[in-house]
């Protein structure tokens, strides 16, 4: 830390919060090639948390990266640029008591770690969408591929730039076998002791 900055001590706590809440605080990081799936799953994981009264926030990609890193490009020093900032934002929304869901490519294993050493591993569940390329380039949801393809994109993740799939992810999701409703109820069992609902 620099030397003339005190960290602020807050009158309020993280675990104050959560207590306020009913519930516990953490992220839940989708990763994925484009066209996985992730938001389509994180959207619908986040709805029927919020039906509970679960308190949330998505941070999507290319929402992200039309404010807070619009500076940002896809070369790799940027993308890991990327994921560091959107790890800081989601850990000040876990210190405030949200279920944050995270859906971003991230395709470095480095970057992912950095974000378990800056929301605190506890706080941290990593959810792979497994969809293979093929599959997402059929899909092409944004005609990302196409131009990709075209030439029209030069660092496009599984075809001209790697993506490195989580070894031991919390969660992996196969969207071509198993349905979004599949997928959001495999989530929801996974996070419910974690969620500790009503601080029983
Ligand atoms: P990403 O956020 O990973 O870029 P999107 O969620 O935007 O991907 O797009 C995924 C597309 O795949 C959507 O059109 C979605 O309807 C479709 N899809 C088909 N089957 C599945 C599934 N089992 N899980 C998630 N998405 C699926």
């Amino acid at each position: 830390m620099e030397p003339n900055i005190v960290e602020h001590t807050y009158q309020i706590s993280a675990a104050d919060r959560c207590k306020a809440n009913g519930h516990n605080a953490f992220l839940l990081w989708f990763t994925g090639l484009s066209g996985s799936g992730k938001s389509t799953i994180a959207n619908k994981v986040e709805l029927a948390l919020f039906e509970k009264g679960i308190k949330t926030y998505t941070l999507d990609g290319d929402n992200i990266r039309k404010g807070l890193n619009q500076d940002l490009t896809f070369s790799p020093d940027d993308r890991t640029e990327n994921i560091r900032r959107i790890a800081e934002a989601a850990n000040l929304m876990i210190d405030a008591g949200l279920v944050v869901l995270a859906a971003f490519v991230s395709p470095y294993k480095k970057d992912r770690e950095n974000i378990k050493t800056i929301v605190k591993e506890d706080n941290f569940v990593e959810i792979y969408i497994n969809t293979s390329v093929e599959e997402c380039e059929r899909r092409d949801v944004k005609g990302l591929y196409k131009k990709a393809r075209a030439g029209e994109i030069k660092d496009m993740t599984g075809i001209s730039s790697p993506y490195e799939a989580p070894i031991d992810p919390d969660i992996e999701i196969q969207t071509e076998n198993e349905t979004v409703a599949q997928a959001v109820e495999k989530i929801l069992k996974h996070i419910e002791p974690k969620l500790n609902l009503n601080h029983e």
